[in-house]
Parts: structure tokens; sequence; C-alpha cells
């Protein structure tokens, strides 16, 4: 991504979000010294950049246009690019422990070697320990006048309270269509290309609020365009949203009829024109979260970009029930042996549920409900049909989440499974004691294990052991999980009675 480096924003008025530039230059123009800021928010909205705009603006030599670095004297130089031994980028998530902090508060104490100000960035501060949070905070609480901090962190509610209330918080968000067509003329101009306002329009649509991503898309445009200007008609194509959006129309259609030949059908015609499955299932997730929007009485986020299905027949808890299988089928996408199987077994899986019937508060609410109605044209061959008397004689098949997120003993089987062989390609000694082990709970914010034996309890305490089960855990579920492990508590009993 060559364009996402070139044109990484410089100076704060370069900032996407209006917001965001605004609350810098209050803060960074009052006569009154933060020395903390916590910027938080997802991915990609640029919150490092904006640190290092920070540092630039705290320590540049010759600052001329009001407040904004000038982007040319050394300390601005070294900044952007790493090499200012001044500006301390710390990952928390392998420096997380109160090891790493002391080191840290030791260090901060000595002067800066050429800046005025020693700035601490660190990323992912949400991963460091509580002892560690305890050892940040004491210095939060009286910083040396020549350190300034700023705290980055996707997961904000895993901050403490007592770090939060020291920091100046800035809130990244979803960059709006506006702000995301502002940067990508930025861009444009200094490239010297043209653009049609319709097709950066688009670009912004299909990037979800994320500069990077759509840096993406433009750039590749860029590189497509024979005659230097990108038109709204170039971008479709590339990215046939229009062709996207029919089908996600007709995808839509044929779960609402439970039919799984139709549904099945599209997704074939997807894997022949070669759109990625994971493009389409986003747009089908979308498409079906502003139906259920509508149909709770929501307005959707203007600028969105996916199909109003305002017209679905689809009841709400059947909407929910089709984010959270699509949602899961999108996380396994990366797993899959060919890409439109995951698509295809909800497809498939969906077509078998018999139809809710009853939907009490979406009736109360004067929603559109189709009691007790069968499946129109479901599987139609006679194979289908056995397997639907099958079904009508057990129970529904299994469903990957139950209401409250939590999930069934089977896919923990399946959790556990995948998470020994990850260990397993770091660590064999690892893998072995947690074979000894069980799942307790998992909620997908805390996996909890149990064990029948201290030693096992200890080793899997350890800091190592606990960095590498923490990093094969968000491999697999691809979210920050806190481990806890327990002991099995008659063994936890007859053990403090050994001790006495
Ligand atoms: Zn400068």
């Amino acid at each position: 991504m060559v364009f996402y480096r070139k044109y990484r924003p410089q100076t704060i008025g370069e900032l996407d979000s209006k917001e965001i530039r605004e609350k810098l230059y209050n803060a960074l123009k009052s006569p009154e010294v933060f020395h903390a800021f916590l910027f938080t928010g997802p991915k990609g909205l640029g919150k490092t950049s904006a640190a290092r705009i920070v540092a630039k603006v705290l320590n540049c030599e010759k600052k001329t246009k009001g407040i904004e670095p000038c982007n040319k004297c050394g300390q601005c130089v070294s900044i952007a690019n790493g090499t200012n031994l001044d500006i301390l980028e710390i990952d928390g998530a392998s420096n997380r422990g109160i090891d790493e902090i002391r080191d840290l508060r030791e260090k901060i104490k000595l002067s800066p070697m050429s800046a005025r100000k020693k700035i601490y960035i660190i990323d992912e501060v949400h991963m460091l320990t509580t002892e560690a949070f305890n050892a940040l905070l004491k210095t939060l609480e009286e910083p040396p006048s020549h350190v300034v901090f700023i705290l980055c962190t996707t997961e904000p509610h895993k901050v403490p309270g007592t770090i939060l209330s020291r920091c100046l918080h800035l809130q990244f968000k979803k960059a709006t269509e506006d702000e995301l067509v502002r940067s990508f003329e930025r861009i444009i101009k200094k490239e010297k290309l043209a653009g049609e306002k319709d097709a950066l329009r688009l670009i912004a649509n299909l990037s979800d609020g994320s500069f990077r991503d759509g840096v993406k898309i433009l750039e590749e445009m860029a590189l497509i365009t024979k005659d230097k200007k990108i038109t709204k008609e170039l971008v479709q194509k590339n990215y046939s949203i229009a062709g996207i959006q029919y089908k996600i129309a007709q995808m839509i259609r044929s779960l609402e009829e439970k039919d799984a030949k139709s549904g099945l059908k599209v997704v074939a015609k997807l894997a022949s024109e070669g759109v990625e499955v994971g493009h389409f299932m986003q747009g089908l997730i979308e498409a079906l979260h502003n139906s259920l929007l509508f149909k709770i009485g929501v307005e959707f986020v203007p600028g969105n970009s996916a199909l109003a299905i305002d017209n679905s027949k689809l009841e709400i808890s059947e909407i929910k029930k089709l984010i959270e299988l699509l949602s899961t089928a999108k996380s396994e996408l990366k797993y899959a042996v060919l890409p439109q199987i995951p698509l295809e077994l909800v497809i498939v899986e969906w077509s078998l549920q018999p139809r809710i019937d009853t939907d009490i508060n979406a009736d109360k609410h004067g929603f559109s409900v189709q009691r007790e109605s069968v499946p129109k044209s479901a599987l139609i061959n006679e194979q289908a049909t056995v397997i639907k008397k099958d079904i009508g004689i057990k129970k529904p098949p299994i469903i990957t989440t139950t209401q409250q997120g939590i999930t069934s003993y089977s896919e923990n089987d399946a959790l556990w499974n995948a998470l020994i062989d990850k260990v397993k390609t770091h660590n064999h000694s690892v893998a072995g004691v947690l074979r000894g082990c069980r799942i307790k709970n998992y909620d997908s914010k805390t996996l909890l294990l149990e064990t029948n034996f201290k030693f096992h309890k200890d080793k899997l305490s350890e800091i190592k052991t606990r960095e590498i089960l923490e990093n094969a855990l968000r491999e697999v579920t691809r979210k920050n999980v806190n481990i806890e492990v327990m002991l099995k508590p008659a063994f936890a009993k007859a053990l403090a009675g050994d001790g006495r």
C-alpha cells in the first residue's frame, strides 16, 4: 500500500476526522500541558498517525503555521521516520508485564536526549496486566514535566477508570463519507489524477469508514486507469457494485423463502464471476442489519452503502439469527477449503430450519408476521424431502451460538482442539499441559480452564506461557480473550488441607 504510507497524514489539518482535528488543536493550543492522551477506536482510523503528529507538534523546532509541525526540521523528520530516540513506540501486547513498566518508569526519569518532550506511545494499551496498569498509574499521577504519554487502544472498556480519568480521551470514529472524500481529494491532487466526485463517494462507501481501506481501493483504481481519471464507471466495473447489490437482494429473497436452491445458485454465480465471497457476505450482513434496524424503527446511518431492504418478509428474530449465522461463517472464511463453503452451509442450514412461527414482540408492535408459514419452495428434490422428514423427528440442527452468546459444549470442544493445535506449533510442552485441562467456561471474553493439578495451574500462570496461550487464542478466536485457570474444587480443598 504505497499510497497509504505516502499519504499518511503529517499535520493535524490532514487528519480525516473533523472532530479529532478540532480536539487536538484545542488541546495543543491551550497553555495547560496534557501529560497523557488516550486514543481509542477501531483499527485503521489513524490513531498511530495522530500520535506521531502530536509528538511532532510538541517537539518541532520551527513551527511556521500556528501549532502545526513544519515537517522539515530534524525533530519532525526523525519522528516521521521512526528514528527519534525520544519518541518511544511500545506495543502493549508484547510489553505487558510489570517488569517492562517498571523499567519504563526508571527510564522516564531521564531527560530527553534531543527533543523537548519525551513521548511514550503505548499501542494496544488494554493488553497490559493489572500490575502494569498500577505501575503506569503511579507514573501518570506524577509525571515528570518532560514526559507525555499517548495511549492507544481498540478496546477502551478494558482500560481501568483510574487511567481513563487521567487522560485526555479522543475517540476515533469511522470516517464519514465526506471526510473520506476529502482525504481522497488530497491524494488525487498530489498524484495529479482526476476523480469524479461520484467515484470517490463510491469508494468511500466501499471502505466502510476506514481511511486505510479506502486508500487501498483508490490506489488500485489509479493503477488501472488509462487516462489518469477515476470514474464511477471504473470503480463500479471493478467492484461490480451494481451486480453485487442485485445479488444481495436475490440472496435475501431466497433466504426469506428458505429456498436453498436459488441461494446456492447465487453463490455459484459469485464464484464464477470471481466476486470475493467475504465482500459479498459483508454486504449481505449490512443489508440484513439495515433491515433489522428498519423493522425495529431505527433509521439507518446515512452514507451506509448496504441495500436498504425495508420490505423484507423476514421477522426480527429471523434476521437476528441470520446475522449470527453469517457472522460466524464470515469468521470461518479464512480456514475454508473453498471460500464459498461457509456461505453455502449457512444457506443449507437456514433452509432446513423450521420457520419461526411466533415473534411475540414483533407482533405486538404491528410488524408483518407470517405465522406458521411453511417454506414455500424449500429444497425441491426428493432427497431434500427426506432430510426434512428427518428434521421433523429429530431436533433442528445445532446452531452455533445461543442467544446469550455463550457457546455450547461441542463448540468448546472445537475451540479447545484448535487452541491445542495452535499452541503445539509454538510450544509442545504447553500443549501437553493443556491436554490435562478442560474448558470450564467460555463466554467470548474469558476462557476459564480447569485442571486437577496445581503444577498445571502454576505452569499456565507463568508470564511466558500466558503469552503463548493468549496469542494462540487470539489467532483462533480473532478476539482478545482473558484466560483464567482454576484448580478443580475437590483438588483445591485437598491441597489446602495438605498445606496445614
Ligand atoms: Zn519541525
